[in-house]
Order: C-alpha cells, then structure tokens, then sequence
C-alpha cells in the first residue's frame, strides 16, 4: 500500500477535518466508562429507594412467560411509535402465527402533534376501516396494543404514557393509561367491536416474537427510528417490585435505554453536534442516548457535521446548499445509501487515525454513484475529496452508532450470563444500514467474550409479538379464571 502524495494544503485540510470530528470517535477509556455508568444506571433503575434517579426506567413488563405453545385463536394487533402505524390481524395455532393481514396507516403530523384524544380516535378509526374492509365485525377481537414509548405498567393491559419521544407529542396523555384512552376511543365510536386485553413496548413484541422462533432468545432490540431494548431479568433482583408475586422467577424489563443520560450522567460522549441535533428536535433535552445514534437522528449528526465543516472551509468549497441547510434534510437513508459503498469498496480499520485515513481514501476506486447521487440530491457542488470525507464521517457516525448500541447489548449478556443467547432485533435502521449489523457482531463479541450470542432479524417482531402477548394475555386471563 503506498501512501498517497499530499501536498502540505491538503495535509493541513485533512488534520482540520479530523479535528473537528474527533469527538466522535469513542476510546476505549470513554467506552469502559459508558459501560460502568450505564451499569450503575441498570442498579439504580431496579432498586426501591435509589440514592439518585437513574436515567434508566427499568420498567416492569407484567410478562412474567413467554408462549407456550397452547395459544390458539384471531386476535388483532396495534403498533404505534415508529415509521409506520399498522394494524394486523393474526391467526395463532397452538403459539405459532399461521396467517397475517397487514395494513399500514400514515399518521398525519397534525395527529401526531395534536390533541391526545384525536389521536386515539384516529387509531379506532383505523381499527374499524380495518376491520370493516375484512368483514371481522361482531367478533370481539382481543388486541395486543404495541405502544412504543415509555410507560409505567401496571398489569399487562396498563400502561400509562411517561413521556412522549421521536415523532409525537400529543396533548393530554403524558400521565394518562393508553389502554383506557383507546378503548374510550373505540366506545365513542360505538360501533367497533374490540378488546384491548395487552400493553406492551416493542421491544417487548421484538422478544416474544424471537422467542418463538428461536427458544435461546432472551434479549428484544429496537434500532429504528428510536432505540431501546428488553431482556429477561431475575425477579429477585427487581427490588423495587412490590406486591404479590412470588411465583414469579422471571420478568421481561423494558430497559428504556433511549432516555439513557437524560440525568446527565453521559454528558462527556456529547460532541457539539449531538447538543445541536437535539437543540433541533421535537423534545428538547430528552432521549440522550437514543439522539445519539436512532434512525430519526443518525444523518441528522452528520448533516449537522457537514454544515460545520463546509463553513470551516474545508468541504464543497465552502459552499452549503440550501437543502443541506435544512433540518432534516440528510436523512438516515443516505447513510445507508453510502455505507452501502463502503462496504464493497473498503477496509476494516481498526484505528481511525489520519493514517488510516489516508489509507481510507487511497482504498476509494472506480466512481461511488451512492454518494455522489446523494449529495446531487442534496444541491451540492463537490468533488473527490469531498466525497472521501463525506464517506468517512458516515462512517464514524455509523461505527459510532454500533459501539454505543453494542456496550448496552454486551452489559446485558453479561448480565444474564447465560451460555447462549439470541438477540432478536428489529426496526427500520438495523433493517436498512448495510454495516450496522457486522459492525454490532464484532463489538459485541470483544465486549461480552464469554457470552455466546446470536443476533436475529425479529422481521416485523412489534406487531406479529402483540398478537403473541393478547394470545397469552388471554391464555393467562382464562387460567385465572379457572
Ligand atoms: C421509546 C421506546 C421504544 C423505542 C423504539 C423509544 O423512543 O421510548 O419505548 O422501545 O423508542 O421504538
Ligand atoms: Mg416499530
């Protein structure tokens, strides 16, 4: 490999732009130290009277099994947090979904920031039309409601809304049940026959789902347009559970990673970049960890990055554009869009120095369509290097995105200590980013090496686990009864 020529100009550039992107690349001291104190947080976050508040909810799910294989029957699934809104209608055979009909919804942004209860009318609306388009009235459905935001349960069909986070901020429901606001919605209509028997997160979902499929999974990942993960905790260790249940061995946890840091605690990751993406969202000084790296945040960093750099002079000839100008506007799908070339046509550095920089570029050949379209799209002027450095930054905050994801997911593994676990994972980010998986399966192993683990597309897993949790919500309900 030989080093490329470079004149002193260029040299210089080059050591600008590695400054200015420093922050980003995480030591191994400040990843240790990410791990200890979301550790801490973890403790913090299960014991009954904490010293300090963690950041981390720790939420008890009130799912204390996953199927076991007697579930029969149709049930009706909700899933609201994300990309999309879906309705799903499942049919369930001895705990396996043996038929599925799926209908996604656009939920209009003044929905989305407007009044709560419009908001749940507008889901029984949907419901209905649902249900109406397949002849499924009179039947009285049970429902599985995935709601993927921060709650505090109660029971399986409780769930009152803590706060809001990526796309919504609805009047009215912080403090409020969900199940109780959506099955008002669904009386108001008067003329829709369901009932919503679970509440869950779609982590929670993501787990069942993979359980299912695969016995060995105890952890549920959400990389999409937030993140956040479930595991399988010991009931002894939940000290701040209180009440009847001392049958009880095991129960799934709803980490609520996203908010991870909102107490502070991960202010020495924030590069100026991060402090700007979040000046720029909806929910201001909230979800930490999740602006850190999820699907709705990840090109807004490097957008924010870009814009740094080409009013320090030292990209697109310092000239911005109007699109790159706007919030928003580099959306994660160019990430992926760019990474996807990264893939074919680098390396695997292992060191983000300028020397490996320079061997970075030097690797670059033949004409990289992804990112030149994209910036195309994005109304700039560049060339070559502006390429090579747009590349590069997507791909530190990529690498990024991985190493922060992997601590968490390592520290839980640890954890449980089992020999073998699958993760399952799902959401838009994890599905579409060509890297983030191989670069989650190298971190992890080197961070939990003696934990054997397996990571696992959970396709779809926040909608068809709903259908799972009503299935055994019911099961549940009928064995009480008995
Ligand atoms: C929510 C979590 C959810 C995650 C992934 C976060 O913003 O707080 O409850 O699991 O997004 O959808
Ligand atoms: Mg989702």
């Amino acid at each position: 490999m030989t080093t490329p020529a470079l004149h002193l100009e260029d040299a210089v550039k080059l050591q600008k732009v590695l400054e200015l992107v420093r922050g980003l690349d995480l030591t191994a001291e400040t990843q240790k130290k990410i791990r200890n104190v979301f550790e801490s947080e973890m403790e913090l976050g299960l014991a009954k009277n904490p010293p300090v508040a963690s950041s981390l909810q720790m939420e008890n799910t009130f799912l204390p099994k996953l199927c076991d294989g007697s579930e029969e029957g149709d049930y009706l699934s909700l899933d609201l947090g994300g990309t999309n809104f879906r309705v799903i209608w499942l049919r369930i055979k001895s705990g396996a979904v043996v038929s599925e009909a799926v209908q996604y919804y656009q939920v209009p942004e003044d929905v989305r920031l407007g009044p709560g209860v419009k908001l749940f009318d507008f889901l029984a609306e949907c419901i209905h039309s649902f249900m109406d388009e397949r002849q499924l009235k009179g039947q009285n459905l049970p429902l599985g409601f995935t709601f993927s935001f921060p709650m505090t349960q109660r029971g399986l069909d409780v769930g009152i809304l803590v706060s809001w986070t990526k796309s919504f901020n609805c009047s009215g429901v912080v403090g409020e049940d969900a199940v109780k606001m959506l099955n008002d919605a669904i009386h108001r209509r008067g003329d829709t026959d369901v009932n919503v028997i679970a509440v869950l997160n779609d982590t929670t979902g993501t787990l069942v789902q993979g359980a299912f499929v695969d016995r060995k999974c105890a952890i549920g990942l959400i990389l999409g347009t937030g993140s956040n993960a479930c595991y399988i905790e010991r009931a002894d260790r939940i000290e701040k559970w209180e009440g009847e249940h001392k049958d009880v061995k095991e129960v799934v946890i709803d980490v609520e990673w996203g908010a991870f840091g909102d107490n502070g605690v991960l202010d020495f990751i924030k590069t100026e970049y991060d402090k700007e993406v979040d000046r720029n969202s909806l929910l201001v000084g909230s979800f930490t960890f999740e602006k850190h790296f999820g699907g709705k945040y990840l090109g807004e960093i490097v957008r924010c990055v870009l814009v740094r750099l080409t009013k320090e002079g030292l990209l697109f000839q310092g000239k911005t554009s109007e699109e790159l100008l706007q919030h928003g506007a580099f959306t994660t799908r160019f990430v992926s869009l760019i990474e996807e070339f990264s893939q074919q046509n680098f390396f695997n550095c292992e060191k983000k120095a300028f020397n490996k920089f320079l061997h970075f570029r030097d690797n670059v050949n033949g004409v990289d369509v992804n990112t030149s379209s994209s910036l195309k799209e994005l109304g700039l002027n560049f060339n070559k290097d502006d390429i090579d450095i747009v590349k590069y930054i997507c791909w530190l905050v990529s690498d990024r995105a991985a190493i922060l994801v992997s601590i968490c997911t390592a520290s839980l593994l640890e954890r449980m200590d089992r020999p073998e676990t699958t993760v399952a994972i799902d959401g838009s980010l994890f599905k579409h980013h060509p890297r983030l998986r191989s670069f989650m399966e190298k971190y992890i192993a080197a961070m939990a090496p003696a934990n054997k683990f397996k990571l696992m597309l959970a396709e779809d897993g926040s909608g068809k686990g709903a259908g799972l949790i009503a299935a055994i919500a019911s099961r549940l309900k009928k064995q009480q009864a008995h």
